[in-house]
């Protein structure tokens, strides 16, 4: 039964950018990863944290799973915890109570320009457990506004930029009539 779980382990090394202290209230387990996937992942969950912190009052420590949908497995104590992520639903990211499942590899490929979805994307389930908001938009809405630079429309992040962009391609369309 097991064999069928890639089990995920502590790795210290995905928090190692995170500020002293709030890594004790971030404990990252993760399957294999590559050297350079575990950085990139390291880095977008350090700047994530600081980007939330100055917004909590309480934090309570959360256990972040990278791994991969549908199954995240870990063994804690003599125990395992296995979280089934929603396969119907975007799988990239799912938050319960004080557990965030990741797909390690899906969101180290992420861009990272002009924004890093990566940062997004870990932040927006921070916002989850850490200001324990169930509802999407208003989770979309608070990490907008955490991350800065960024509007939602219709539950989709957009950058301002974005919108600037089409607002001059529909002002050139009218121009060339
Ligand atoms: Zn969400």
């Amino acid at each position: 039964m097991d064999h069928q779980f890639e089990y995920a382990v502590p790795n210290l090394a995905l928090r190692h950018y995170v500020v002293p202290n709030l890594a004790s209230f971030v404990i990252p387990f993760s399957i294999e990863l590559s050297p350079e996937i575990t950085e990139r992942l390291a880095r977008a969950l350090a700047k994530a944290v600081e980007l939330i912190a100055p917004a909590i009052r309480d934090f309570r420590m959360i256990t972040l799973i990278f791994g991969k949908p549908p199954a995240y497995a870990i063994h804690v104590g003599t125990g395992i915890e296995i979280y089934y992520a929603d396969m119907n639903q975007d799988p990239i990211a799912t938050a319960g109570n004080h557990r965030i499942c990741l797909h390690a590899e899906r969101i180290a490929s992420l861009s990272a320009f002009p924004i890093d979805a990566a940062v997004i994307v870990i932040l927006e389930e921070l916002v989850h457990v850490w200001m324990n908001v169930k509802d999407e938009t208003i989770a979309k809405t608070a990490t907008a506004y955490l991350y800065g630079g960024l509007v939602v429309e219709n539950d989709q992040y957009r950058t301002f930029g974005q919108i600037f962009d089409r607002l001059t391609e529909d002002a050139r369309v009218d121009q060339s009539k």
